[in-house]
């Protein structure tokens, strides 16, 4: 299969690694946004996060919560954002899902992201049809 990840898991393609274990990856991001930029990269291919078994889901978030506070410390960064770009109209460039790390400071000119505001009723017919659509 044709996916950077995938290389990049098998050794095929060099990436600066720092962590490791039975089912991820966590590497720094080739073109950061802020400097500690990590992806967090299960070893076995998924396109997105519907298709990522839980387990895996898991332990990517338990890479996560580990790397996290050692790119604080390498950084000098009090703080970061975890992103997923969920498929190509959210972003997603790379058909591997992945989490993204970016450490944060003041000042480091990252925008907040915009905010709407619902009309009367309108927020609660969308959790009522959010939430029959789980069931
Ligand atoms: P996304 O838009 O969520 O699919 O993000 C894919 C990310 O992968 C981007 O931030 C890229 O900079 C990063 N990326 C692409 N190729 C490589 C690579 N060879 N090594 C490290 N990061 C990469
Ligand atoms: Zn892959």
């Amino acid at each position: 299969m044709d996916c950077i990840f995938c290389k990049i898991v098998a050794g095929q393609i060099p990436c600066d690694k720092v962590y490791e274990d039975e089912h991820v990856v966590a590497f720094l991001d080739i073109a950061p946004i802020t400097r500690g930029h990590t992806l967090m990269v299960p070893k076995s291919h998924a396109q997105d996060l519907a298709t990522t078994p839980a387990e895996v889901v898991d332990a990517m978030m338990r890479t996560l919560k580990k790397v996290a506070p050692a790119v604080m410390r390498a950084t000098g960064a009090p703080a970061f954002n975890v992103g997923i770009n969920n498929g190509a109209a959210a972003g997603q460039v790379v058909m591997h899902t992945h989490f993204h790390l970016i450490p944060r400071s003041a000042g480091d000119g990252l925008q907040p992201w915009p905010h709407l505001q619902y009309g009367p009723g309108e927020s609660r017919q969308l959790a009522e049809t959010i939430a029959a659509a789980l069931t």
